[in-house]
């Protein structure tokens, strides 16, 4: 057992680390322009101007001032002119910022990043005599079609650690229909501060703000993130069309959502989200669509499902049940195609009192991530190591793994991974249910119940059994599914799939 976990969790950990490519605008990142220089004495009460090229294709702009005797009272001041206007000053409040045509660190523009000579501004407030110090300013230059960051809205994970990550990936605020209660009682679009703080209140671990087809909340999530230290924000929005709703997670750059027009068909905005490195998700694809809401539903025409990653298996807000989206999930399952299930409250209202509560957390995601950050997260959830707390409690918990010995070597698969087992093989199953004492797990295989595991309520607050499976050879998703006494549905966890097809 021992061994088997540590192979598991070497495994997991392996897992978590599959893409390290690093965006520009990271510390870890090698900068693609220093500029060094000294001031002295005669810089005194003076600013001084460091012109240097931003090339063609750049859509993001990073900088970082560093110099030497703080001890000795020398202090630099900074900001930033580009080729036609003044973009910002942090004076000696901030040695780091970061803009792009969406959001820029406070004291900064976010706006086009135009080629050209543009200027980082140096102030020299304070240096005393016979002192000469030494600057150094690092530029990073980001591409659209860079590889994910670390977090887009900060720069270092915000939780060390692989764990169990809660989250809530679809919500709305006044960027686009989301409303809350003004000060005398008046409905009004609420404020994005005020979504962020019920999330955080909700003890999330990360949301995504999914705005209709805008962009235009990515600059107060900048803002805000400093200040939400202990819940990620990850950039997302809806795109909303005619013939459907997808969320796209991890990045900031502009897509054109206009399907029927200029974009000719669904692939060429997937073409586009792959393009941007973003994680699309199809929303409430099982919503009826027409006249009171034109694409709620999944109407768009071949739709290539072996390019589609993620599914919004359980939606909060929708007129046909949250789960209505199960079925259509395990359709899509049943014809092959391994797509990773998610939730999303599709929360509409963040008012804080109690008569209007907030949806946000209502369902959770929960996600098996190397650390909490956005690249962290959207890895996990890329590879299937998910599942749903449909009630949205802070506790409940399902870890479901398979071993199978592949040419006499034992191989481990939780949920999302694939594993070999030829005709004959046994696979041996274990399950971990964590806080759903009375519950009993319903496992499910190609979508009908089967006894390979005791499915008698859990005793205790911690539970484990274990059971076996011969293989038949055959492609096939197994799941688990854990009901409360009542027959509700707790926890819906995501396939191992058995076999490539
Ligand atoms: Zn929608
Ligand atoms: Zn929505």
């Amino acid at each position: 057992m021992k061994t088997f976990r540590a192979r598991l969790l070497r495994f997991l950990v392996f897992a978590g680390t599959a893409s390290l490519t690093l965006h520009s605008q990271s510390n870890e990142s090698k900068p693609d322009l220093t500029l060094h220089g000294t001031v002295t004495r005669a810089d005194f009460m003076h600013y001084r101007e460091l012109p240097f090229t931003v090339p063609a294709g750049v859509t993001r702009l990073s900088a970082e001032l560093s110099y030497t005797d703080k001890d000795k009272r020398t202090s630099i001041d900074l900001g930033l002119l580009d080729n036609e206007r003044f973009r910002g000053w942090s004076g000696g409040n901030k040695s780091f910022f970061t803009l792009s045509d969406t959001d820029a660190t406070p004291s900064y523009l976010p706006g086009s990043i135009r080629p050209g000579t543009w200027k980082i501004l140096l102030g020299i407030p304070s240096i005393r005599p016979g002192i000469t110090s030494h600057y150094e300013v690092k530029i990073w230059f980001g591409h659209a079609t860079d590889a994910t960051a670390v977090s887009t809205f900060s720069r270092e994970p915000l939780r060390a650690g692989p764990a169990w990550y809660r989250g809530d990936l679809h919500m709305h605020d006044a960027h686009s229909d989301g409303s809350c209660t003004s000060q005398s009682g008046k409905k009004i679009p609420c404020p994005l501060y005020r979504t962020v703080e019920a999330a955080a209140a909700r003890g999330l671990d990360f949301i995504a703000i999914t705005d209709h087809n805008t962009t235009a909340h990515f600059d107060d999530l900048r803002e805000l993130q400093p200040a939400f230290d202990q819940l990620l924000l990850i950039p997302g929005r809806e795109i909303t069309t005619f013939l459907g709703h997808a969320n796209v997670f991890g990045t900031t750059a502009p897509i054109d959502f206009r399907l029927t027009d200029t974009v000719p068909n669904f692939n060429a905005l997937l073409d586009q989200v792959q393009q941007l490195h973003g994680l699309l998700s199809i929303n409430h694809p099982a919503q009826p669509s027409g006249e009171s809401c034109m694409g709620c539903g999944w109407t768009a025409p071949n739709t290539d499902w072996s390019r589609i990653r993620v599914l919004e298996a359980v939606n909060g807000g929708i007129t046909s049940g949250p789960l209505a989206g199960i079925p259509f999930w395990q359709t899509k399952l049943n014809a092959g195609f391994r797509i990773v299930g998610i939730a999303g409250s599709d929360n509409h209202n963040s008012s804080a009192s109690p008569e209007h509560a907030t949806s946000i957390g209502y369902p959770t995601t929960v996600v098996y991530a190397e650390n909490l950050s956005e690249r962290a997260i959207l890895d996990g959830i890329r590879a299937g190591h998910v599942f749903i707390d449909i009630q949205g409690t802070k506790r409940r918990g399902m870890e479901w793994s398979a071993t199978a010995d592949v040419e006499h070597v034992a191989t481990a698969a939780q949920m999302g991974d694939l594993l070999g087992a030829t005709t004959g093989h046994q696979v041996r199953f274990t399950l971990k249910l964590h806080h759903v004492k009375g519950a009993s797990p319903v496992i499910l295989c190609d979508g009908k119940a089967v006894d390979w595991l005791p499915t008698k309520p859990a005793e205790d607050e911690e539970d484990e059994r274990g059971g076996t499976w011969q293989s038949d050879g055959e492609p096939h998703w197994v799941r688990v599914d854990v009901r409360g006494p009542d027959g509700s549905l707790w926890l819906m966890g995501n396939p191992i799939y058995f076999n490539p097809r």
